[in-house]
């Protein structure tokens, strides 16, 4: 008996790597390690009209970026299509298939009849009682056909359990003999989809919750072709605040995982967050390293209730779901720095900062800047903008808190150039010195310190809030700070 575990990713490569589709890949990997199973990715790219070369490389590089790897693949479905087409004829060769050569209007006319009474249910299908010769007088007369499994009739049910939703169950009769192959010669999602999971001996199907309507059908197919039925496992679908479906059409680029790398995610952050949407621990625990996942992690544990993903349209500082924020907030701030400093050198790379002494003489700064800073910002975009006075002498002055530390306070006028002779004359820049200029100046002229520090902290910095004082004069360095403050006087003018 082969207890293997193999799962599959199996995307229709249509657009970009969405986060549903993440989170089912992620799902499927965290299996796939728990278990010491094999993760296949399938490409599922028979919609030739949809599937786009530049989707499978962005499914490819998303999935790359996310950490999830796989171990057999990428398989193209595109490839198997005789595969695919030797399993229907197989299907007709045994009796399980048939050839229907009623045009729609004919079936129409005949479910209206099972509808009103005239005919039963069963009547339908009337193709499925041709005999072979008429089969044959049909396709010499060359006239189209699908082809379409033979469901079994008369009381009984496919029912299997799903490992999220429990037993399902569906009744022979609520189910329709249903097409394989159109009359193009074209096989069907349904059977392509089982085809290939039976080839990749998928053991588990872990899928969304879209598919469950599919499960009966395809387990008639594999029952049919004669291979075991691998267990299945449907999650619960995400939903917008208004609890809509999430869909690309409708939230774009917000719900798209290339949209979270640009703006500045560390990808084990969105992986946990992704993870979060719909499995949780008893203890509902929410901060896991990878290994922690892996070791948490059961297909039981996936909600039937569907999650939300809280996306704000709206709030240019949660641009997307706080809980996704404030997950990627935490190891942006608690990751060891060395981490994080190759992500902060290509966001300042981007933004046209990065100074190569960073990683020589000025490695030691660059670390404790970095490791300084993190402690108030979201995303990784932020060392960039908000940090952007600490690694450039072009940033921009916050306008808030220039009215309010730094304008109201016509004094500062000329107390910065003061306090930048004081802090010039400083013999070793130091908390202690800095703090005894900054005490003597308040003392001096009789004004409360707050407002020399925090209109200190709006020219250097260019923001109302960050680290302490000293820590941040020491950071930027006594030369650049003197100078700033003796250049702030151009804000009063
Ligand atoms: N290609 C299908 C999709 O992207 C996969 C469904 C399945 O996993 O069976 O929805």
């Amino acid at each position: 008996m082969n207890n293997e575990v193999r799962v599959r990713f199996a995307p229709s490569p249509t657009g970009y790597l969405h986060i549903g589709g993440a989170r089912t890949a992620i799902y499927n990997w965290l299996f796939a390690q728990k278990t010491g199973g094999k993760m296949i990715l399938r490409i599922e790219d028979t919609d030739v009209e949809r599937s786009t070369e530049e989707s499978i490389q962005g499914i490819i590089d998303g999935l790359t970026w996310l950490g999830v790897t796989w171990d057999e693949g990428p398989f193209f479905q595109s490839h198997f299509i005789k595969e695919h087409q030797a399993a229907a004829r197989k299907l007709l060769d045994s009796g399980h298939a048939y050839k229907c050569f009623c045009t729609k209007e004919d079936l129409e006319r005949r479910r209206e009849k099972a509808k009103k009474g005239e005919i039963t249910s069963k009547e339908t299908d009337l193709c499925r009682g041709l005999a072979p010769e008429d089969v044959a007088a049909k396709e010499s007369d060359c006239i189209p056909y699908v082809i379409r499994l033979k469901v079994p009739r008369g009381a009984g049910s496919v029912a299997f359990k799903d490992i999220v939703y429990g037993v399902v169950e569906k009744q022979y009769e609520d189910i329709e003999d249903f097409v394989i192959v159109r009359s193009n010669g074209q096989p069907l999602y349904l059977l392509t989809n089982a085809v290939d999971d039976i080839r990749d001996r998928i053991s588990h199907v872990v899928r969304g919750q879209d598919g469950l309507a599919n499960t009966p059908k395809q387990i008639l197919l594999y029952k049919a072709l004669g291979a075991p039925v691998p267990k299945f496992a449907h999650m619960s679908l995400t939903l917008d605040p208004k609890k809509a479906k999430i869909s690309k059409r409708k939230h774009g680029e917000l719900v798209a995982v290339h949209f979270y790398r640009e703006h500045g995610f560390l990808s084990w952050a969105l992986v946990n967050f992704l993870v979060l949407l719909g499995w949780s621990t008893s203890d509902s625990r929410e901060i896991f390293s990878k290994e922690e996942l892996i070791e948490a992690f059961s297909l039981e544990g996936i909600n039937r209730a569907n999650s939300i993903f809280n996306i704000q349209k709206n709030d240019p500082k949660f641009f997307t779901d706080p809980k996704a924020i404030s997950v990627n907030a935490h190891y942006l701030r608690n990751l060891p720095v060395e981490e994080i400093l190759p992500h902060v050198k290509s966001e300042l790379e981007k933004a046209g900062m990065w100074d190569p002494a960073y990683e020589g003489e000025k490695r030691d700064w660059f670390a404790r800047t970095v490791d300084l800073i993190r402690s108030r910002y979201h995303v990784l975009t932020d060392f960039g903008t908000l940090g952007r006075a600490y690694f450039a002498d072009d940033y921009p002055i916050d306008p808030k808190p220039l009215k309010k530390n730094v304008l109201k306070h016509e004094g500062l006028k000329e107390w910065f150039p003061m306090v930048a002779d004081q802090l010039e004359a400083i013999e070793t820049f130091t908390p202690e010195e800095i703090e005894r200029v900054m005490r003597e100046m308040a003392e001096d002229l009789e004004i409360k310190s707050g407002i020399i520090i925090n209109g200190i902290r709006t020219i250097v910095t260019g923001q109302a809030a960050g680290p302490g004082i000293f820590d941040i004069l020491i950071t930027v360095g006594q030369e650049r700070v003197v100078d700033r403050l003796r250049k702030a006087v151009k804000f009063f003018e």
